[in-house]
């Protein structure tokens, strides 16, 4: 009886399945620390952090936790802390002032040649650093109507050459969608490139499935992702899997990460993640400084210290190992280089 179920699998459960995971994520900071075996009384969040940033974290993420361990690399990616509540001078709530560059609703056009598209407007996770923990979303929810405001308005703009999906995470939403919108894009003659910054494959790797790679490997559109991975515990054999049938697709995978104290501010580190990363087909592309939004202060490591690690890193590894450090300053047309 039972081999006759699973015989007759519906084909879209593989499809499903990531969307299950995003539908039963942790959100319970003490279901979170019993799992990892840790006593949720050692640690004392705030309400009102939890009500302003609630904590979200997909299962397969936290199966790369070490239990046991309350400084796990991970772990403090996603834990809610007390700091949150710090009000540090130097910090905003718009550090990128991103609602500067907010043409229309649902894109962000701040670099030449290349504008962001707001795909989803939330992620799989609610990672502590997120410089866009307080951006307006409810004012930028991405839709079908939305989007072909944004196609008509790309049309019009030949020196636009790339499209970036960005977000929230644009993997967050479905592939009809997506396939939809890159379709249109891919209409557009000027538009030579698809770009997508998603964190999802690397948080639920079974994201990567065969209805993402149809609409992806198929496009006329060079495709790049860029994942946004931390630390080489984040690299599973799922994971692994899933850069390779992105690769295989003719996805060029690169990746960007966030300096983060506690996480990754070590050369050793920071080096492990550079080989993880390239043993699974992906290029180490920048290392970002903290954006400075109130509520991550505890996170900061200071430019003296980042421009340390990155010299450290060049003896080690060869230079193609050796991500670019850049921090974000509104107004500046790139990212600009702290070396
Ligand atoms: C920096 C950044 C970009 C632009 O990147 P370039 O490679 O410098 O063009 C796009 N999206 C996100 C999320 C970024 O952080
Ligand atoms: S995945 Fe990126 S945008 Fe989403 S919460 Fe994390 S840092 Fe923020």
């Amino acid at each position: 009886m039972s081999s006759l179920v699973l015989a007759r699998r519906h084909p879209d459960d593989s499809a499903r399945r990531w969307q299950q995971e995003l539908s039963n994520l942790i959100t319970d900071p003490k279901e979170l620390l019993q799992l990892l075996g840790l006593n949720p009384d050692d640690v004392s969040i705030p309400a009102d952090v939890l009500r302003a940033f609630p904590l979200k974290v997909p299962r397969p993420f936290v199966a790369r936790m070490r239990p046991g361990d309350a400084r796990d690399p991970l772990l403090l990616q996603v834990l809610p802390s007390a700091q949150e509540s710090d009000d540090t001078p130097g910090y905003g709530f718009d550090p990128l002032a991103e609602a500067d560059f907010n043409p229309q609703p649902g894109i962000l056009h701040k670099y030449q040649g290349r504008v962001l598209v707001l795909a989803a407007p939330h992620c799989a996770v609610h990672c502590r650093y997120c410089f866009r923990r307080h951006f307006p979303y409810e004012d930028n929810v991405p839709g079908r109507q939305v989007w072909e405001q944004s196609l008509q308005w790309l049309a019009t703009q030949p020196q636009i050459n790339e499209v970036i999906y960005s977000g929230g995470d644009p993997l967050a939403a479905s592939d009809k969608h997506l396939a939809w919108l890159t379709n249109r894009i891919s209409e557009i003659p000027h538009i030579g490139r698809l770009r997508i910054h998603t964190r999802t494959p690397v948080l639920v790797p079974s994201r990567v499935d065969d209805k993402l790679i149809a609409w992806l490997g198929d496009s006329r559109l060079q495709t790049v992702m860029v994942i946004h991975c931390n630390h080489a515990n984040e690299i599973d054999a799922d994971v692994i899997a899933a850069m390779h049938r992105l690769r295989d697709a003719g996805v060029t995978l690169l990746n960007q990460s966030v300096l983060l104290k506690g996480v990754n501010d070590s050369a050793q580190a920071l080096a492990a993640l550079s080989e993880a990363l390239f043993a699974a087909g992906v290029l180490p592309y920048y290392l970002h400084a903290l954006d400075k939004v109130q509520g991550v202060a505890h996170f900061d490591v200071n430019e003296d210290r980042a421009r340390e690690l990155i010299m450290e890193l060049k003896q080690q590894l060869p230079g193609y190992l050796v991500p670019r450090l850049v921090r974000e300053i509104p107004g500046e047309a790139s990212k600009t280089g702290l070396l």
